[in-house]
């Protein structure tokens, strides 16, 4: 690996962090920001390029030694011009964002859907680095999905695999898209706990009742996980059907990519791995055509709440041409973060080699 720094950017909802790293991938510096969207483009890329210079500040690059900068980006982005096409959260459209801060930081800038940068990061230093081709759920009030095929991130004119607006249900519920039966409508965590809340309110989930009074807002992934633990069986049915429901939209992305690694994320699954992982798993290898089965694991991803700015920092350097010198084979620092967050999350469902998924066939 030469000699520089990538700096990445997560432009999330309501913060933005930005990490500085050197050559090895290592972290020099990072800073956080809210973002405040909601006044404006103007002003919002503003607080991006103030976010920039404080990291810069804190460990600055010499002369030219910025390599590049990567943006994970909430919303669909148009991959050759580097345009933000429509952030919902931030209520932009349409922003030109590489060539703002090409022009202010005179280095190369790519721009990324964040949840695909979250993927890219899995696949380089996560759950994904001994993979060869890797999806990423991440159920949460939607459900984002990336890719990662041949080493590169699957992007067309738009970035895609939306994953959670796949239908499931041909005349299903009403979609936050507009749509109507996209796997959000069934697994998402709002579908979720809107479920969970109906069962509280019937009386079939005495725990749940309890602590949320079948409250909505009040009903999260953990209350939900606790709610199991305490033996709300409905809510363990509800949580169960919908990660199924998962199982079955993965499968027909194995179809069209065949990935050997599936990585499941976000506040629900860390919550309740095992669940996930279990019930995503048998559902995607009962949904899928029989040449498919055993070719796939699901795991849990790896690197929580950095993987965006980490994934846009190095598809910055691989947009450039330079390889990631861990990929496959990953290096000591990495090892040891992996050990860490094994430990922390521990009784958390690992990866299933695909020998033993072929023995369960
Ligand atoms: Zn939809």
């Amino acid at each position: 690996m030469s000699d520089g720094y990538w700096l990445g950017i997560d432009l999330g909802g309501t913060k933005m962090l930005a990490v500085l790293y050197d050559g090895e991938f290592t972290e020099v510096a990072r800073d956080r920001k809210k973002t405040k969207g909601h006044e404006g483009v103007e002003k919002g890329i503003r607080r991006i390029c103030g976010l920039v210079e404080s990291v810069l500040q804190q460990h600055p690059p010499a002369e030219g030694n910025l390599r590049g900068i990567g943006i994970g980006c909430p919303s669909p982005i148009d991959v050759e011009r580097g345009v933000v096409v429509e952030a919902v959260n931030l209520g932009w459209k349409g922003v030109p964002l590489r060539d703002h801060l090409t022009r202010e930081f005179a280095c190369p800038v790519s721009v990324l859907n964040d949840v695909d940068a979250g993927v890219y990061a899995e696949y380089q230093f996560g759950a994904g680095r001994d993979a060869r081709g890797l999806l990423g759920v991440f159920p949460g009030t939607g459900i984002g999905g990336g890719a990662v095929v041949a080493g590169e991130v699957v992007m067309g004119r738009l970035s895609c695999m939306e994953i959670g607006h796949v239908r499931v249900m041909p005349e299903g519920n009403l979609c936050g898209c507009g749509r109507r039966g996209c796997l959000e409508t069934v697994a998402s965590r709002l579908a979720i706990s809107a479920e969970a809340a109906k069962a509280a309110f019937r009386g079939e989930a005495p725990y749940l009742m309890k602590q949320t009074s079948a409250e909505l807002p009040k009903i999260r992934s953990g209350v939900l996980a606790e709610a199991i633990r305490q033996g709300d069986v409905v809510v363990e049915q509800i949580v169960r059907e919908a990660a199924r429901w998962i199982g079955v939209a993965v499968a027909d992305c194995i179809h069209l990519l065949s990935v050997d690694r599936v990585v499941l994320g976000g506040g629900l699954v860390e919550a309740m791995p095992e669940l996930f992982v279990d019930e995503v798993r048998q559902s995607a290898e009962a949904s899928v055509m029989r040449p498919y089965r055993g070719t796939f694991d699901v795991a849990v991803a790896r690197l929580g709440d950095d993987a965006a700015v980490r994934g846009a920092a190095a598809w910055a350097a691989h947009r450039q041409g330079v390889s990631i010198p861990w990929k496959g084979a990953p290096s000591a620092t990495i090892e040891a973060e992996a050990s860490a967050d094994a430990a922390e999350t521990e009784g958390a469902a690992e990866a299933t080699p695909v020998a033993e998924l072929e023995e369960g066939a």
